[in-house]
């Protein structure tokens, strides 16, 4: 099932020869991000030195893992492809599509009544193909791949945002669109622009209430959801080592919510550990013949302003726990104001629900933590006053926590728990009364807490904590609750304290399942079917799409100027629309349903342009298609933030949109959207964003010339026929532009021409 020693031995075998290349290349010390860079090149041995932030390269990643979302788009192009085996070791995981309701077992079961066809889809493509399978109720992707796969100083491709979970085991893990995956299953190179460096010194040592979440709660309160953008964030320092393995994955994972490209740790006591614990020996061993290599140089850390780009320094002997919300995961409160905060600004202090687990926060340390305080429910006589529930990462995890007593544990406090698998963290939770829409407080261990994200009420406010945190707040159930300084009253009216978490980094019997839930594929898989059936309303198989016509693109419509913030989720929403991920016409029909109209302040309302009448937006953009006039979206900065599904690029690919053009994108949806053959723009000018109307009909006056690094000129012309001539920038190079030409960069691939 497992790794592949003999790739890895590979990547530690090359790692002296390209670092110290590359070091000389450079002409100074290395940070650990760029020795991992630099010795995954596509072309090997370095040869020259990459701008950060400037210059476009080719690598060649190790790995590749899908989820089962992303993963039927990303196998049905990759079928487009023409090849009989996937290049790279790949790993696809059902974990997406479990909705929680119930129980662990009772849910896992409907779930394989509901998704059959796609779990079915999923498992034969990668028997076929090459491609270890894991069955739903195995766990989440990262959990599974931290456990499995990852590996210090490797490179590895996931098409989900999270997938920057692995660089808590050292690696440069990084999320992609699926189309991006197709590439790299293909034998591709995977082109990424060099990123910008952001060194993250931690000095101190966790203790008490702090967890290593709390160190990403707080860089995300610096940074923001958008100050890591186009950057890998190493972290280092005496507080690095200090922690646990599992514990600086759940920092890496929370990198996406900063934006960033990746995070990464370098090597340490913590990893080794882990990975013996984990079966892996003799990733250890090789990991100890070139450890000097899978950290930054000594001269680096010493000095971190020389050579990164932004340097932050954490004291961890001095950080608070926090909670980090609502409704954006970069709004950092520390638990001693959070009783300010929330009368201030009016949010429920009532906790309705606390809920555990999940990729970010799942780790036998964080279980540990949490039981020691559900433990002290009985101890001390409390009674949890909220609900409770626990999604474990793997099933790995789940049975050992099982045989050490935890589940049982929080069984006791009226804990439910759910299976192995994404469930509430994703829209996946079918929670009694929210369509109700009722305001309420949750907290939660989780990474993103957007509008909706967990059970669909756009009223829900999330709070993003700790597990160890958010058991406490979960006991309490009051938002205002500070456990390092409250008491509690007890069933006997007494007054009592929670102690302190306290738990084992690692299981002292080891980790243990029966049944891990993993599926090798086929020696040769060229036997295998893959059946998609023409009437299914979850699977399509794809049309390519059309080549550009070489000309300008004129009298396109206004689709939607989008107002604020506009995540993937707003573009292509999760929740009840993941059962069309595999399926494009269908899933189309949620385009943009959640992005604010500029000009009504609504949702899922824009004026078609062809009868005046308001409708929903794929209503809309269908309209226009039909009639044969392209359309352009217009957006705010950020735009495309959170996850690093392409069907946010593929929908209005396939609607008839053109060109999305903004004010700024988060990086993976920019890179979607060149791949399937869009336009994504950004504001010369960002004032400008305010010169576009309603009406608008847009002209591109110099497309013919679309060149690297050459602005393009559109023209909105508005309804009284007066106009505004509108610059825009783009970061397109030749590469890409020929995906453009193309129609989309996988119509390359079949064409072999790529
Ligand atoms: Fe699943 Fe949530 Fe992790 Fe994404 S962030 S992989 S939805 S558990």
């Amino acid at each position: 099932m497992a790794f592949d020693i003999e790739m890895i031995r590979k990547v530690y075998d090359n790692m002296p020869g390209r670092v110290d290349a590359a070091r000389k290349i450079v002409g100074r010390p290395l940070t650990l991000t760029e020795k991992i860079l630099y010795n995954h090149l596509w072309d090997g041995t370095p040869s020259k030195a990459f701008g950060r932030g400037i210059d476009y390269v080719d690598f060649a990643p190790d790995r590749v893992a899908c989820q089962d979302a992303t993963a039927q788009m990303a196998l049905l192009q990759f079928m487009h492809a023409g090849k009989s085996k996937v290049a790279v070791p790949t790993t696809v995981h059902c974990d997406h599509l479990i909705q929680a309701k119930v129980d662990a077992a009772t849910d896992l079961a409907r779930a394989k009544t509901q998704s059959n066809e796609v779990f079915d889809f999923l498992s034969s493509v990668s028997n076929k193909y090459g491609i270890g399978f894991w069955k739903p109720g195995a766990g989440i992707i990262h959990q599974v791949v931290l456990e499995n796969y990852a590996f210090p100083g490797g490179m590895m491709i996931g098409t989900d945002s999270h997938t920057v979970n692995a660089g808590g085991l050292g690696m440069v893990a990084i999320g992609v669109g699926g189309a991006d995956a197709v590439d790299v299953m293909s034998g591709m190179a995977w082109e990424l622009k060099f990123p910008k460096l952001i060194g993250v010194k931690l000095t101190g040592k966790l203790s008490g209430w702090t967890a290593p979440k709390d160190v990403i709660l707080k860089v995300a309160g610096i940074l923001t959801v958008k100050g890591g953008t186009g950057a890998i964030v190493e972290y280092f320092g005496e507080g690095a080592t200090s922690m646990s393995c599992t514990g600086k994955g759940t920092i890496c994972n929370m990198g996406a919510e900063i934006g960033a490209t990746t995070s990464t740790f370098g090597y340490d006591a913590s990893m080794g550990r882990y990975l013996r614990s984990t079966d892996r020996a003799d990733v250890a061993d090789a990991v100890d013949k070139v450890a000097s290599y899978l950290t930054g140089d000594p001269e680096v850390y010493a000095n971190p302003e020389q050579y990164f780009d932004q340097v932050i320094e954490i004291n961890l002997s001095e950080l608070e726990p926090h909670l980090n919300g609502p409704f954006t995961p970069d709004l950092a409160t520390p638990i001693s104001k959070m009783k300010e905060e929330a009368i201030k600004n009016n949010w429920p202090l009532q906790i309705q629900v606390g809920l555990i687990g999940s990729c970010t926060n799942s780790s036998y340390e964080d279980i540990a933590r949490a039981a020691s305080l559900a433990k002290q429910v009985s101890a001390k006589n409390l009674k949890t006053k909220a609900e409770f529930t626990i999604t474990p990462g793997s099933e790995v995890v789940r049975s050992t926590i099982e045989r050490d007593g935890f589940i049982e544990t929080f069984h006791k406090i009226g804990a439910t728990v759910f299976a192995n698998a994404c469930g509430p963290c994703i829209g996946m939770w079918d929670r009694e009364g929210a369509e109700k829409e009722e305001r309420n407080t949750i907290v939660h261990s989780f990474n993103r807490n957007f509008s909706k994200r967990a059970d669909g009420n756009p009223n829900t406010l999330a709070f993003v904590g700790s597990p160890e945190l958010v058991t406490a707040m979960a006991i309490a159930g009051d938002l205002g609750f500070n456990p390092l300084t409250d008491t509690l009253i007890n069933e006997d009216g007494e007054e009592v304290m929670l102690e302190a978490p306290t738990g084992d980094e690692l299981p002292a019997k080891g980790f243990y399942a029966e049944d891990p839930g993993f599926q090798a594929p086929a020696a040769d898989g060229s036997g295998v079917q893959v059946v998609v059936s023409p009437t299914s309303e979850r699977l399509q198989l794809l049309a390519p799409f059309d080549a550009w016509d070489g000309k300008n693109i004129t009298g396109a419509k206004l689709l939607i100027k989008a107002f604020g913030k506009c995540t993937t989720d707003h573009i292509s929403m999760a929740g009840p629309w993941l059962r069309f991920r595999g399926h494009l016409d269908n899933i189309s029909n949620n385009m943009l349903i959640g992005a604010v109209n500029a000009f009504n302040q609504k949702t899922n309302s824009v004026k078609n342009q062809l009868t005046g009448e308001y409708d929903a937006v794929p209503a809309v953009a269908r309209a226009y298609k039909a009639a044969g006039v392209p359309s352009i979206v217009v957006g705010d900065h950020n735009y495309g933030e959170g996850s690093s599904r392409e069907h946010a690029a593929m929908e209005p690919r396939f609607l008839g949109v053109k060109a999305v053009l903004v004010k700024s994108f988060a990086r993976i949806h920019e890179t979607n959207l060149k791949k399937q053959g869009l336009l994504g723009l950004t504001f010369a000018n960002e004032a400008d964003y305010d010169k576009i109307q309603e009406n608008d009909t847009i002209n591109f006056t110099d497309l013919v010339a679309f060149a690297p690094g050459k602005p393009l000129t559109l023209e909105f012309v508005h309804a009284d026929g007066t106009k505004d001539t509108i610059l825009a920038n783009h970061t397109y190079n030749e590469g890409q532009i020929g995906w453009f030409v193309a129609g989309s960069a996988l119509n390359l691939i079949a064409a072999g021409k790529a």
